[in-house]
């Protein structure tokens, strides 16, 4: 099964993610937490990135695209991934479709959690003070004005994948306001009526394949 999570900062793509890799033993891939990765490793890549996401800004496509085709490459993600917080552009999306092209792979299904941005400021405010009251380190984009700047970025190249994989037919959307438990069964529910749908390609395929 290969997915896409997309909504703004804050919306819980990570907490689902995680739910759906227990469930259905594919891999969770996250840009962000690669790329904090990189950042505490130091490496070329990671120093690169780490003043930009500081700032809130969006890393360069070439940077992030690069990193996706390698986790993807790994003999771990043959039974599907979960991308979560990539694609964010539309050239990623597109850059995306060419990889899966390549592997004559497709997409299950693109999952949108949607939010009201009020509600998501609350929440990332409240992460932020859990985080303190454990005296664990917070994120260094966690302030409010990277904040801001992250749910621009989500505004204005994000939002515009909404319209792109509508327009392809993979979107689907979830109220991502509701409780952890609730979201994960509506996202369970929309990916058991796209089983059957599935099915049917395949063996449409199969047919093609061998000429019945
Ligand atoms: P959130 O979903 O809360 O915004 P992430 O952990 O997904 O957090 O991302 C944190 C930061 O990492 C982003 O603000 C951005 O700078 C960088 N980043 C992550 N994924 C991408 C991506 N696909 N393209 C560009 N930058 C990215």
């Amino acid at each position: 099964m290969r997915l896409i999570l997309l909504g703004p900062p804050g919306a819980g793509k990570g907490t689902q993610a995680k739910n759906l890799v227990d469930k259905h033993g594919i891999i969770q891939l996250s840009t962000g937490d690669l790329l904090r990765a990189a950042a505490a490793a130091g490496t070329p890549v990671g120093k690169r990135a780490k003043e930009i996401m500081a700032r809130g800004e969006l890393v360069p496509d070439d940077v992030v695209v690069a990193i996706v085709a390698e986790r993807i490459a790994q003999p771990d993600a043959k039974n599907g991934f979960i991308l979560d917080g990539f694609p964010r552009t539309v050239p990623q999306a597109e850059a995306l479709d060419r990889m899966l092209h390549q592997r004559g792979l497709d997409l299950d299904a693109v999952i949108e959690l949607k939010m009201d941005e009020d509600a998501l400021l609350k929440r990332i405010q409240n992460r932020v003070a859990e985080m303190k009251a454990r005296g664990e380190a917070v994120r260094a984009d966690d302030t409010p004005e990277a904040l801001h700047k992250r749910l621009e970025a989500y505004r204005v190249q994000t939002a515009p994948l909404i319209a792109f994989y509508s327009d392809k037919g993979t979107l689907r959307s979830v109220d991502g306001m509701a409780g952890i438990a609730e979201v994960a069964k509506a996202i369970d529910q929309l990916l058991a009526a796209a089983q059957p749908s599935r099915a049917a390609d395949q063996r449409a395929a199969e047919r093609r394949s061998t000429g019945r």
